[in-house]
């Protein structure tokens, strides 16, 4: 049976939320908190490789305890078990750090054939998660991936198409592999009332630091964070332009000479 790992984060819906111009620190009193968007996606992904060759669905996410509630939103749509990792432990980390907990805590589970990340998220915006934890999971890394296809148990290879600039490259890959998606041929799934009932009642396992096996403290949470943000700041807007019309070409070009002159 094929095992299939979906990284999925909950996120502040970003369109909601303001910047403190004089403290530079993000207001998130009040604005709420949302699967990341093209994580729906990459669950859609390996929902739809589940039902075609068969296999399990694991959800994954690190976060606080509340962020139960995104992987209950993946479990009504046909994931079949949900990790959380959280510990104040893990609270400051940067990627190396995320990346780090997230793969030492599903492995401290269980091993998989496939990994499914989106792209990147729309707080952190970094993109890094997918590139490092295929390298931590010692998984293959398809990034941009458009269509799984072809996926043969036996001999652990499949064929994927990922997206170019310009165009679109089939590869064959060897399992375990890693793939970031974006919106693609995979569209999000609605749960229906079933689902909900089901995913409402489903066993999630917590996992704090102390339950993984081996974990390394200095490689988590703040310690284990070597990237600082000393500053944030919104971008300084140019000035807004200015429409010299006079009645005229005359007296406009007149009026932008004196102001240059100016
Ligand atoms: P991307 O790399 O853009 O995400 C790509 C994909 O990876 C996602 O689509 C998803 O599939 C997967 N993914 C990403 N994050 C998770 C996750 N948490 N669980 C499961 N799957 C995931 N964040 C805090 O919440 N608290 C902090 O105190 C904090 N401090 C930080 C300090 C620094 C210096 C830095 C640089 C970042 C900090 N962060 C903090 C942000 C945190 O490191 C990122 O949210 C996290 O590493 C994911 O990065 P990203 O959002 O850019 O994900």
């Amino acid at each position: 049976m094929l095992k299939l790992l979906c990284c999925v984060k909950q996120v502040p819906d970003v369109d909601q939320m303001r910047m403190d111009p004089e403290t530079g620190n993000l207001i998130r009193a009040g604005v709420p908190a949302i699967l990341n968007p093209v994580d729906a996606n990459a669950l859609s992904a390996a929902l739809k490789v589940k039902e075609t060759y068969g296999g399990e669905i694991t959800l994954i996410t690190m976060g606080p305890p509340n962020a139960e509630a995104v992987l209950r939103e993946c479990l009504a749509v046909g994931a079949d078990k949900a990790i959380l990792v959280s510990d104040r432990a893990f609270g400051n980390a940067d990627t190396l750090a995320t990346s780090y907990s997230i793969a030492s805590a599903a492995l401290s589970q269980d091993s998989y054939d496939m990994i499914f990340c989106g792209k990147e998220t729309i707080d952190g915006a970094t993109g890094q998660m997918g590139p490092q934890l295929a390298e931590r999971f010692g998984a293959a890394q398809v990034s941009g991936a458009l269509l799984l296809k072809e996926v043969n148990e036996e001999n652990k290879t499949m064929i994927v198409d990922r997206e170019l600039e310009k165009g679109v490259e089939t590869l064959k890959v060897t399992l375990p592999v890693l793939f970031t998606m974006e919106k693609t041929n995979y569209p999000v799934r609605i749960p229906n009332l079933k689902g909900k009932m089901k995913a409402k009642k489903a066993e999630i396992t917590v996992l704090s630091a102390d339950d993984i096996p081996g974990l390394d403290r200095s490689r988590i949470g703040d310690p284990g964070s070597p990237t600082k943000v000393p500053r944030m700041f919104p971008p300084v807007m140019p000035e807004p332009g200015m429409i010299i019309d006079e009645g005229s070409l005359e007296a406009s070009v007149a009026k932008l000479m004196g102001l240059i002159k100016e």
